[in-house]
C-alpha cells in the first residue's frame, strides 16, 4: 500500500507520530511535516481543542472526525478522559446529533439494511469489509433515547454505543458492527425534510416487519456463526420485547434497554444494602414506569430475590409493584395490560396516582422509570420520606430534563436521609453541611463488560444467570471509600477494570451453564478477560 493511502486509512493511520524509519518504509517523506510526535502529545493537543468548543455537538463532530482519521488517537482520548468524553460520543450529545443527522451526515458508518435490500441482505452484510464481527448493535430508529421516532438517523446510537464496547469493555474495533434497519419512519417532519438520509415511507409493520427482521436474524447467523452478539437498542417497546422473546433461544441477543438497564440498576440496590440494611427480600419497591426499563429491573429485582430465598419467582414478585400511565397494576387491570405487565398485576384495590400508592404500599425503594420529568413531587417524596429512615430514590428517566426529581430535591426533601441515583449525572449537592455526591445508574457499566464476557467465552446463548453475574461483580466493585460519599455506583475512571471483573464473572457463568465454546475454560479469567481488551497504544511498523 502506498504512503498517501496509509494516511487515509483510519485504523493504521497515526500522522505525524509515524517516525523516520516508519516515513522511509512505507513511502511517507514528504506527505508529512517533518516533526515527529508522540501519541501523549497529540492526545493533549486533541483534548486543548475540544474542550474549546463550547457546544456539546462540535465536540461530538470533532470526535467523529477523530475516529475516521486515526481511530487508535480517538480511542485512546476516550479511554483516557471517560468522565468527560462519554457524555460527547454518547447521551446525552448523541441524541442531539442523531436528531441533526441528516446535515451533520459526511461520511457514511455502520451498515444501512433497508426495505429496499429485502431478499438480499445477506449480499448486503458481504458489503461490510471486517470478516470477524463479535459484536452488532441494530437498531431500527423507532425510539431513540427518549427523543422517539428519528428513523435511519438512529445511527448515531449504534455507532456510539459500540464504541463504548471498544473504550470501555476492550473489544476491538474491527470486531464491532453497527447496523441500522430501515423499515420507514412514522416521524412527520423527518418524512417532510428534504435532507432525510432514510427511505421516505412510513414504517412497515406486522407481518412485514417481522419477516424482514426474520431474514436479517438469519442472515447474520449465516454470514457470521453463533457466537456473534447482537444488541437490540432503542426499539420500541412492543417490538422489542417480542424479539427478545423471539430470537433469545436460537440467537446470541441482548436488549440493553431492558436487560442493561435491569443489571446495572440492581448493582447499584444490592450495593445500596450496604447503607439501608437487610437483604433483598427485606426492601418492598414501587415504580413509576412499567416499560422496558421498569419491567426489566423489576423482573432481574425478583429473579435475584428468588435465587437467594429459595422462594419461587411468583412470590418474590409479590415484593415489586409498578404504576403506569393508568395508575397501579392490580389484577382487576389484567384483561387489558400488555403481555409484559401481566406478572405485575397483583391482588389489589385499583390506585390512581403514585402518591396515593406510595401511601399505600409504603415502598422501601422507589424507582422512577417513567420518562415523565418531575413526577416525583415533594408530597411523594416526603410520603417516602414518612415511612423510611433511609429512603432509596431511583429517578432514572433520561435526559435530565425527564428525571423524576433532582438529586437536590431528593435530599432536601428528606432532611438528607435519601439515598439517591438517577439516569442522567446530577451534580454533588451540599445540605446541612454536609455534601452528598448522587450516583448515576448508567447502562454503560454493564454492557461493555458483559459483551466482553460472553466474546471472551464464546457464549452462544446471554442466559438471565449472566445478568445477575454482571450486577454482582459491579456491585463488588463499589468500596467503603464510595459508600462513605453516599455512592452505591463506583466511579467510572476504574471502568476498565469494572469491565473485566463483570467480563470475567460473565464468562465464569456461561462455563457453568454450559454455554461458553471457548474450551478449556482459561484459569484466571479477570487476567485472561484484561489481556483480551484492545489497546489503543499504537503500534510500530516496520
Ligand atoms: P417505555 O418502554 O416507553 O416505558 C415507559 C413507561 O412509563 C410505560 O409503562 C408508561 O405507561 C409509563 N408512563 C408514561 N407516562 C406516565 C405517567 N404520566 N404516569 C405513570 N406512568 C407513565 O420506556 P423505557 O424504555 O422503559 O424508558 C423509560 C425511561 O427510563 C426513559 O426516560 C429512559 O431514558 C429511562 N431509562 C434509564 C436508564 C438508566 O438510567 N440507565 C436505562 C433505560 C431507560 P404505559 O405503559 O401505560 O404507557
Ligand atoms: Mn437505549
Amino acid at each position: 500500500a502506498s504512503g498517501y493511502s496509509l494516511l487515509r486509512d483510519p485504523r493504521h493511520n497515526k500522522g505525524l507520530a509515524f517516525n523516520d524509519k516508519e516515513r522511509d518504509a512505507h513511502y511517507l517523506c514528504g506527505l508529512l511535516p517533518p516533526v515527529v510526535s508522540t501519541q501523549e502529545l497529540q492526545e493533549r493537543k486533541l483534548m486543548n481543542s475540544i474542550r474549546q468548543y463550547q457546544v456539546p455537538l462540535q465536540k461530538y463532530m470533532a470526535m467523529m472526525d477523530l475516529q475516521e482519521r486515526n481511530e487508535r488517537l480517538f480511542y485512546k482520548l476516550l479511554i483516557d478522559n471517560v468522565e468527560e468524553l462519554l457524555p460527547v460520543v454518547y447521551t446525552p450529545t448523541v441524541g442531539e446529533a442523531c436528531q441533526k443527522y441528516g446535515s451533520i451526515f459526511r461520511r457514511p458508518q455502520g451498515l444501512y439494511i433497508s426495505l429496499k435490500e429485502k431478499g438480499k441482505i445477506l449480499e448486503v452484510l458481504k458489503n461490510w469489509p471486517e470478516r470477524r464481527i463479535q459484536v452488532i448493535v441494530v437498531t431500527d430508529g423507532e425510539r431513540i433515547l427518549g427523543l422517539g421516532d428519528l428513523g435511519c438517523q438512529g445511527m448515531g446510537i449504534p455507532v456510539g454505543k459500540l464504541s463504548l464496547y471498544t473504550a470501555l469493555g476492550g473489544v476491538r474495533p474491527s470486531a464491532c458492527l453497527p447496523i441500522t434497519i430501515d423499515v420507514g419512519t412514522n416521524n412527520e417532519k423527518l418524512l417532510a425534510n428534504e435532507f432525510y438520509i432514510g427511505l421516505k415511507q412510513r414504517r412497515a409493520t406486522g407481518k412485514e416487519y417481522s419477516e424482514f427482521l426474520q431474514e436479517f436474524m438469519s442472515a447474520v447467523k449465516q454470514n457470521y456463526g453463533e457466537k456473534v452478539l447482537i444488541q437490540f437498542e432503542d426499539f420500541a417497546n412492543h417490538n422489542a420485547f417480542d424479539l427478545l422473546a423471539k430470537y433469545g433461544t436460537t440467537h446470541l441477543v441482548f436488549n440493553d434497554d431492558i436487560q442493561g438497564t435491569a443489571s446495572v440498576v440492581l448493582a447499584g440496590i444490592v450495593s445500596a444494602l450496604r447503607l439501608l440494611g437487610g437483604t433483598l427480600a427485606d426492601h418492598k419497591f414501587l415504580f413509576l414506569g412499567a416499560g422496558e426499563a421498569g419491567t426489566g429491573i423489576a423482573e432481574l429485582i425478583a429473579l435475584e430475590m428468588s435465587k437467594q430465598t429459595k422462594c419461587p419467582i411468583e412470590e418474590t414478585r409479590k415484593k415489586i409493584w409498578l404504576v403506569d400511565s393508568k395508575g397501579l397494576i392490580v389484577s382487576s387491570r389484567k384483561d387489558s395490560l400488555q403481555q409484559f405487565k401481566k406478572p405485575w398485576a397483583h391482588e389489589h384495590e385499583p390506585v390512581k396516582d403514585l402518591l396515593h400508592a406510595v401511601k399505600v404500599i409504603k415502598p422501601t425503594v422507589l424507582i422512577g422509570s417513567s420518562g415523565v420529568g418531575k413526577a416525583f413531587t415533594k408530597e411523594v417524596i416526603e410520603a417516602m420520606a414518612s415511612c423510611n429512615e433511609k429512603p432509596l430514590i431511583l429517578a432514572l428517566s433520561n435526559p435530565t430534563s425527564q428525571s423524576e426529581c433532582t438529586a437536590e430535591e431528593a435530599y432536601t426533601w428528606t432532611q438528607g436521609r435519601a439515598i439517591f441515583a438517577s439516569g442522567s449525572p446530577f451534580d454533588p449537592v451540599e445540605y446541612n453541611g454536609k455534601t452528598f455526591v448522587p450516583g448515576q445508574a448508567n447502562n454503560a457499566y454493564i454492557f461493555p463488560g458483559l459483551g466482553m464476557g460472553l466474546v471472551i467465552s464464546g457464549a452462544i446463548r446471554v442466559h438471565d444467570e449472566m445478568l445477575l453475574a454482571a450486577s454482582e461483580a459491579l456491585a463488588r466493585q463499589v468500596t467503603q471509600e464510595n459508600f462513605d460519599k453516599g455512592l452505591i455506583y463506583p466511579p467510572f475512571s476504574n471502568i476498565r477494570k469494572i469491565s473485566a471483573h463483570i467480563a470475567a464473572n460473565v464468562a465464569a457463568k456461561a462455563y457453568e451453564l454450559g454455554l461458553a465454546t471457548r474450551l478449556p475454560q482459561p484459569e484466571n479469567l479477570v487476567k485472561y478477560a484484561e489481556s483480551c481488551m484492545y489497546s489503543p497504544v499504537y503500534r510500530s511498523y516496520r
